[in-house]
């Protein structure tokens, strides 16, 4: 696949991704009959959600053998949920859409290898209390809900969210809020799911009330891929009650570039105008952003959105996700056509999971070529090699060994 005719990442695209970066509305697709209130109205899309294989069936003719197959499994692995909004993004004449991979149950979903896991970041061996999940020293995940607005193919809690595998969760946020009031070096509170936004802001406003009151909580964040496939939802009214919570981060969940579209740009710049620091954290996904013109465009067109890209995630090895796992090899391809070919700030930390619960890995390539006492062999961007001399940082450069010393000081 070149760069500049890609298929199945977003149709035709200038080498530069100007046309990914362009901004265009969703539209209103098969719903063009119902009134602007219900359509702009975050309930009425939720309630109208595509959630079955009949409704998938008569609104996308041209699903696929192997999607017909994973929709009708999805019910006991991972729901089949998508809102009307969302939908809209989807190219039905397109097998390879950047947006149908995402979201469309494939039946390769029931095809498990070795070395995948149904808990591939180890958050249940890391859980204190139900829906906390303690790993790092100075911070928490608060699970507050296993429901989401749209259900993605390759989620790391596919375990629990949508509750389709019986996983019952039953986040108890009593125990939850002691438990971190009862940890004085928790300073830093990551609000996830399932989605968080799903929340009412009543609900939702108590919750965050509880964990302000806590002395020792300095930071809040909210982990959703609301305003993606949801964007109705970021309404004034949230907005300026979340405000009130400051400091307040929220990381957003998008892929490609073609789901910012211009209603999701003005529920970001709702967030931003709130004082919300934005940073978006995306998956590497085989045929979906695995392509440098792809990414890069994407992460542009995030910064045009007043959200910083965060960070590329490795896919993790969650059951069922193999066709949806580009490589290790392919992600540092990109890293190495982003650094110093783009924005610094448009660059995001690419990192790995590390299976089983080691937490997340930065891995990028190489440019420091080797490194001793004295100086540092360096590589920029474009492979031209420099020498930057050590500082002295007091460390003598040559040290006689041991037992001379040893011997010096008797
Ligand atoms: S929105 Fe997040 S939690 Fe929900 S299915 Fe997608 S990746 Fe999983």
């Amino acid at each position: 696949m070149s760069n500049d005719t890609l298929s199945g990442n977003g149709g035709a695209v200038s080498a530069t991704g100007n046309t990914l970066k362009q901004f265009t509305s969703a539209g209103r697709g098969y719903w063009s009959d119902v009134p602007a209130a219900d359509w702009n109205d975050w309930r009425w899309q939720l309630k109208h959600r595509i959630t079955s294989l009949e409704q998938l069936q008569r609104l996308m003719p041209t699903l696929t053998p192997e999607e017909l197959a994973g929709a009708q499994l999805a019910k006991t692995k991972l729901a089949l949920a998508i809102t009307p909004y969302f939908f809209n993004l989807i190219d039905p004449a397109d097998e390879g859409c950047p947006i149908r991979q995402q979201v469309i149950p494939r039946i390769e979903e029931t095809h498990t290898a070795a070395w995948e896991m149904s808990d591939p970041c180890g958050e249940d061996s890391h859980s204190p209390v139900p829906g906390l999940v303690h790993r790092y020293p100075d911070r928490v995940l608060f699970l507050v809900t296993d429901r989401c607005a749209a259900y993605c193919r390759y989620c790391t809690r596919s375990r629990l969210v949508s509750n389709a595998a019986g996983y019952d969760f039953h986040p108890e946020f009593d125990k939850q809020i002691a438990y971190i009031a009862a940890h004085p070096e928790i300073r830093d509170v990551l609000l996830s799911g399932g989605d968080p936004l799903l929340l009412s802001d009543d609900k939702l406003e108590h919750l965050l009330s509880k964990l302000r009151a806590i002395p020792h909580i300095e930071f809040l964040r909210i982990g959703t891929r609301i305003p993606i496939f949801l964007p109705q939802r970021i309404t004034p009214e949230l907005c300026a009650m979340l405000k009130k919570f400051h400091p307040l981060f929220l990381s957003i969940h998008s892929n490609h570039p073609r789901e910012l579209t211009t209603e999701v740009r003005e529920a970001l710049g709702r967030l931003a105008d709130a004082g919300i620091p934005l940073g978006n954290q995306a998956v590497l996904l085989k045929h979906v952003n695995d392509d440098t013109a792809v990414m890069k465009a994407h992460l542009q067109k995030l910064l045009m959105c007043r959200v910083r890209p965060y960070y590329i995630y490795q896919c993790d090895l969650i059951a069922g996700s193999a066709h949806l796992r580009a490589s290790v090899r392919k992600g540092l391809e990109i890293m190495e056509n982003l650094r110093g070919h783009t924005t610094g700030y448009a660059v995001p930390t690419y990192v790995i999971d590390a299976p089983g619960g080691g937490g997340k890995v930065p891995v990028s390539p190489e440019y420091v070529l080797c490194r001793n006492a004295g100086r540092v062999l360096i590589r920029n961007y474009e492979g031209k090699i420099f020498e930057y001399p050590e500082a002295n940082d007091g460390t003598p450069l040559f040290a006689p060994p041991k037992e001379i010393a040893a011997a010096q000081l008797t």
